[in-house]
């Protein structure tokens, strides 16, 4: 079982767990310090974008080698 420390929760639906990706994407587009996770349907409203465009830009964050999505 994980510890609470290491399992990150959507702070708007509460799905669990998230992934890699919705973990990177909301340090890459939030903060990198951030303590509020988002699952891709809740950042896409949040952020007012569809989730066609967050994946779009999570492969484009990976192909600049971005570390948070490793
Ligand atoms: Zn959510």
């Amino acid at each position: 079982m994980l510890s609470d420390m290491e399992t990150k929760k959507c702070y708007v639906c509460g799905k669990i767990p998230l992934s890699k990706d919705e973990i990177g994407l909301t340090k890459k587009i939030i903060n990198k310090d951030a303590t509020a996770f988002y699952c891709l349907p809740c950042l896409a409203e949040y952020l007012e974008v569809t989730e066609e465009e967050l994946i779009a830009k999570i492969e484009e964050f990976k192909e600049e080698g971005c570390t948070l999505f490793k």
